[in-house]
């Protein structure tokens, strides 16, 4: 058991070092929450990441405090908000699956999100274009139906 034990340990580096760099401490439940972003292959909504790593110890409001503390020291992005519901990411430069700002896929049936990282919006005369395109909090979704939600009907 010695050996998974420092598995464990050396797998918590990264998120622990991205945590001291953005200032925060790395409490166990914001390095679960950050590795779990940067692990994942589309945003997440709370109730998702309450899903994956909900226990009496680190309940709704806890999870929620910490996903909020992420994006609010720029380590994570809200990715796409569709009917209320935020879905999170670990932004760009943390090298989530988020390596570029890019498109997000909204089913308007079904209400999933994915995530469209091979797509780019690009200006054409950057100059020209408006700011919002500087921003890495740029949010572009594209709406549409899901291929499930296609075959299904
Ligand atoms: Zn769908
Ligand atoms: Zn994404």
């Amino acid at each position: 058991m010695k050996s998974d034990k420092a598995e464990a340990i050396e797998h918590e580096q990264p998120t622990r070092d991205l945590l001291h760099a953005a200032g925060l401490r790395a409490t166990a439940p914001r390095q679960a929450v950050l590795e779990l972003l940067l692990s994942a292959s589309r945003p997440l909504s709370h109730s998702e990441v309450v899903e994956h790593l909900g226990t009496e110890l680190w309940d709704q409001a806890t999870l929620y405090r910490n996903l909020i503390k992420l994006v609010e020291v720029g380590i994570a992005r809200v990715a796409s908000e569709v009917g209320g519901v935020r879905r999170y990411e670990a932004s760009a430069r943390q090298g989530g699956h988020a390596a570029n700002v890019h498109p997000h896929f909204v089913c308007t049936a079904c209400g999933g999100v994915t995530c469209l990282p091979g797509v780019r919006l690009v200006a054409d005369t950057p100059q020209s274009a408006p700011a919002v395109f500087q921003q890495p909090a740029l949010e572009i979704q594209v709406h549409g139906r899901c291929d499930t939600c296609v075959s299904e009907a």
